[in-house]
């Protein structure tokens, strides 16, 4: 039997065929039963009447079941014509019905949005919730925008290169997911929190265009635009300058919005540019919210955010005792050529302006990058005015300064937050509603019911003692 795609049903008509399709609403009338079914490319109506034996059948469906549908493809009467909907001017006389998968009556309604039902049932029952119109629709719109991208940036000479999940702790930047390993017990992986320095080698390696969808790992606090786990689209280039990367990016960003999503309107092209001094002095803040109008849902006001310092002062020190100044965004950060002589002879070092420069869209950061130091003695000066001493310098970094110094060219990149830029494209107010399978709020998978305990003997084999005091602690919420 051949399966028929609900959207060419129109070429049909008169004839008879089968779809497969999920049953949206069952009405059942007696002598007639109605349903709306739906495949992935379209929706319709289906009617039995006068048939004994189908209705027998039509009988057992529930909604949200998987079938198969053969029917006669009608005309609707002029009157009965439902223009509103996709084909609404025709309809299914149904002449058999074969059930492949029975539904269970939904935990929640999924028929309109499911942002009223509460969200750990919605991430319990995700395949449900990702049955909604809305939840779909956000889903296959963000599947769209990476293929565009991929496109845009194929076309451009990008190469889209995977980088390890499996990589090397550090103690600089965020906290880190660690994994342990079973023959080498006591030494850990440590999930990447971007793939930076992956990115700046594959520069070394001369592939001059880099692109990747990458997953970053982070153990912070979640909140709205922030989950453990998320997607940067990352890229790298070499022979370039800030300017090449900055209008790459807009360029891409500008085609983006005008192709995928025509009904929203950029504020202002070229978009605005606005040093970090200026927009704390305004703004109070490094992502201002730009927007002239804040009530209308499809204005983009994008800004680029530059001059960021190079270093801010901690009030901790090194755990060896050294140092008390830290990169403010990424330690692979060029500073700017005003700021060298600076930054080479260690003075004035909260002044130095580093080449970062970070996109920022309606007050949410979306992006951000720099010129890369590839010259490996200043990059060390980066690690020298951190306080680290030539052992940790080597121990840490000793890999980058000797790939850069063999004859990496000069290099520049950007990673944009994608989850937050589908967000607020798809008019949502957390990166949760553009995932398809995001942890809760407290960073946890309803779903799979994870972080959850390992056996003991799987413990033993990769030599790590749980501490159940302090699971029960956690438990127990203290
Ligand atoms: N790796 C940086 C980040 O994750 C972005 C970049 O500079 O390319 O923020």
């Amino acid at each position: 039997m051949e399966r028929t795609l609900i959207k060419d049903l129109h070429e049909h008509t008169g004839k008879e065929v089968t779809i497969g399709a999920i049953v949206s609403v069952v009405r059942q009338q007696g002598k007639m039963a109605f349903f709306d079914f739906r495949d992935r490319t379209s929706v319709i109506q289906g009617v039995v009447f006068g048939k004994p034996e189908v209705l027998e059948v039509a009988k057992e469906v529930t909604e949200e079941s998987s079938l198969f549908v053969t029917g006669i493809v009608n005309q609707r009467p002029e009157k009965m014509v439902n223009d509103k909907v996709e084909n609404g001017d025709i309809e299914l006389e149904i002449t058999g019905i074969e059930i492949l998968n029975k539904s269970e009556v939904l935990p929640f309604p999924i028929r309109n949005d499911t942002k009223s039902i509460n969200e750990m049932v919605r991430l319990k029952y995700r395949f449900l919730d990702l049955r909604s119109e809305k939840m779909h629709s956000n889903i296959i719109n963000r599947s769209k925008v990476q293929k565009f991208i991929r496109d845009f940036l194929t076309k451009l000479d990008f190469f889209e290169i995977e980088t390890p999940l499996l990589s090397a702790p550090t103690q600089e930047g965020s906290r880190s997911f660690v994994v342990p390993h079973r023959i080498w017990q006591g030494k850990f992986f440590s999930l990447p929190q971007s793939p930076q320095q992956y990115k700046q080698l594959l520069m070394c390696s001369g592939f001059e265009k880099y692109f990747q969808f990458a997953k970053c790992m982070r153990d912070e606090d979640s909140r709205g635009d922030r989950q453990p786990e998320f997607t940067q689209l990352d890229m790298e280039l070499a022979f370039v300058n800030k300017e090449d990367v900055i209008s790459l990016n807009e360029n891409l960003l500008i085609d983006l919005v005008e192709k995928n999503y025509p009904e929203k309107k950029i504020q202002e092209v070229p978009f605005p540019r606005m040093t970090y001094k200026e927009s704390m002095e305004k703004y109070g803040n490094d992502r201002p919210d730009i927007r002239t109008e804040k009530d209308d849902p499809n204005l983009l006001a994008f800004v680029w955010i530059t001059d960021f310092p190079m270093f801010e002062e901690t009030d901790t020190q090194n755990i060896d005792g050294t140092g008390k100044w830290t990169f403010s965004h990424n330690p692979f950060s060029k500073p700017e050529d005003s700021s060298m002589e600076n930054f080479m002879s260690k003075g004035n070092i909260g002044e130095i302006i580093s080449t970062q420069y970070d996109i920022v869209l309606n007050g949410f950061e979306i992006g951000g990058g720099s010129v890369r130091n590839h010259d490996p003695v200043k990059l060390k000066r980066t690690f020298e005015i951190m306080g680290y001493n030539e052992d940790r310098i080597n121990k840490n970094f000793g890999h980058m300064l000797t790939a850069l110094s063999f004859g990496c060219p000069p290099h520049a990149g950007i990673a944009w937050g994608f989850d937050r830029l589908m967000m607020i494209l798809e008019n949502e107010e957390n990166i949760r509603e553009v995932m398809a399978f995001p942890k809760t709020r407290e960073g946890k998978d309803m779903l799979m019911e994870s972080p959850s305990e390992i056996n003991i003997e799987q413990a033993l084999e990769l030599g790590i003692k749980i501490n159940k005091k302090d699971e029960d602690n956690i438990n127990n919420g203290g």
